[in-house]
């Protein structure tokens, strides 16, 4: 029986252990932390019986891929929970824009930008599981659907600034800078409307949904089909060196490159390693988790029955806050992503108080404390929402990164999206997951298709090390 061991168990980690063993592979997963999960752990952070989302929280792409498909979550406990709205974004004086579920609704509540929404999301959303299929791969291949890929380039690849001009009313100029600002790139930068278009497009298409009972189901539901594999996982186990893990024919990293050019050490080719030093990392976030009695109070209504609140006014705004962690100021008014996942899933409440998941965007390794800039960015769209606050949980992305060491200055995305990182993730080569050493890869979110609780690094990594096996 051929062995491999993958060290950390981040979702593409336990994704990539879960597709070896499943091939009848003898797998061992090493994780440094205490607890498994990586990026997809949740917990009582703020009082006893409120569940937070540590970090992960809303799952447009991992609803439907080709690991999700080749393995029954489900099966093991994972339930995907939508609340009434994807995502809005409230402006001053109780207005603002709402994402739904359907294009049409959508269209309906932006007015006279309706038609130009339609034409951007309503050709993508219905086509959007082929057009994932393509870009949840390398995207050096030969595209399955090259038309319909073709369909989302042309949205997608404009800077966000050059694409929103289609709109001219402040609300649906906002409702795209919301799901545009999750690149964590200045407006202005070739291929920054990439991740927003995607994220857009999966909004129509499988919404945005948490899993029921924190995003820690995801990681027990993998955990649950690795041990009917034959698979486990240690924790406490941080691997600073090949040496350490014996001789397996397969090992596969779900870290850094820069973690990945010290485990590996001399044994990297040189201009493998050269590469991997130079690989960038963007903006940090700086998170913070409330317990609020009685839920924000948004004078923006529809924001109340949302699973993410974009916070973070006009594009205008949110456009110069980008700028400024992207160029490392941290803006007076940031950009702030709020979640209610307890929207969707009222079990992680108790009675009337709620868990509140926040991140601002903060520069790279920025140390400061975020808190006063997130509440007063709340406070502005929604007054009296610190009245309301029963306790605070705070990270700083300095603190992100000694929690989990792939979060290198609280860059959640595992590496910038600069477009060519977008397209060549971790370096310039045909072969992403390859590290240089026969058996040796590769699988984090710093290689394709990038950020998320998808799985998707890890199957495409693991399904590189099983081509070369045979
Ligand atoms: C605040 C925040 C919000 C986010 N929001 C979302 C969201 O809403 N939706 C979404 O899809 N994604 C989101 N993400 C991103 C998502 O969590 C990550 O992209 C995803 O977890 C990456 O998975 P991974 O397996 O590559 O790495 P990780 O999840 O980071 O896991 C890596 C694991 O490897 C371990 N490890 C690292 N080095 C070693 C070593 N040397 N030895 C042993 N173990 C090691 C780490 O401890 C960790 O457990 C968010 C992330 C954060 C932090």
């Amino acid at each position: 029986m051929s062995t491999a061991v993958v060290v950390g168990s981040g979702p593409n980690g336990l994704a990539a252990a879960l597709t070896l063993a499943a091939e009848g592979l003898d797998v061992t997963v090493l994780e440094s932390a205490d607890r498994i999960g990586g990026g997809a752990r949740s917990g009582e952070l703020t009082l006893p019986g409120l569940i937070h989302d540590e970090c992960s929280g809303f799952h447009p792409l991992a609803v439907d891929t080709p690991f999700s498909r080749r393995f029954d979550l489900a099966a093991h406990g994972l339930r995907w929970r939508w609340a009434e709205f994807e995502y809005t974004h409230p402006l001053d004086g109780g207005r603002g824009a709402v994402a739904g579920r359907s294009v049409a609704d959508t269209v309906a509540g932006l007015g006279p930008d309706g038609r130009s929404w339609e034409r951007v999301f309503g050709g993508l959303a219905p086509r959007f599981a082929d057009i994932a299929e393509d870009f949840l791969r390398p995207l050096l291949h030969v595209p399955r659907h090259p038309v319909k890929l073709a369909r989302f380039g042309a949205a997608a690849l404009p800077p966000a600034a050059t694409l929103a001009r289609i709109w001219s009313t402040d609300e649906a100029r906002a409702l795209f800078a919301g799901v545009a600002a999750h690149a964590l790139r200045p407006f202005t930068a070739a291929l920054s409307s990439a991740i927003g278009v995607a994220l857009g497009a999966a909004a129509h298409r499988y919404g945005w949904p948490v899993a029921e009972g924190g995003s820690a189901a995801i990681t027990r539901a993998m955990l649950g089909l690795l041990g009917e594999h034959g698979g486990h996982v240690e924790t406490g186990v941080r691997v600073g060196s090949l040496e350490q893990l014996g001789a397996p024919d397969v090992i596969l990293l779900d870290t850094s490159p820069e973690a990945a050019v010290r485990i590996v050490g001399d044994r990297m080719p040189p201009r493998v390693a050269s590469s991997l030093r130079r690989y960038r990392h963007g903006p940090g976030v700086s998170k913070v988790d409330f317990a609020v009695e009685g839920g924000v109070p948004w004078t923006h209504e529809p924001s109340r029955r949302a699973g993410t609140v974009h916070v973070g006014g006009k594009l205008e705004e949110v456009s110069l806050a980008e700028r400024e962690v992207n160029r490392g100021r941290m803006p007076e008014r940031p950009f702030v992503l709020v979640g209610q996942q307890y929207v969707a899933d009222p079990s992680r409440s108790r009675g009337d108080v709620h868990p509140v998941y926040t991140y601002a965007h903060v520069p790279h390794g920025w140390a400061g404390d975020a808190t006063l800039a997130v509440e007063a960015q709340i406070e502005r769209f929604a007054p009296g929402f610190r009245d309301r606050v029963l306790a605070r949980h705070v990270r700083s992305a300095g603190a992100l990164e000694t929690d989990n060491p792939n979060y290198l200055g609280g860059d959640i995305v595992g590496g910038a999206n600069d477009a060519l990182q977008l397209v060549f993730r971790p370096r310039i080569t045909l072969t992403p997951y390859s590290l240089g050493v026969p058996g040796v890869y590769l699988c984090s979110a710093a290689t394709p298709p990038g950020a998320g609780a998808h799985g998707m690094c890890g199957w495409n990594a693991a399904r590189a090390a099983l081509r070369t096996l045979r």
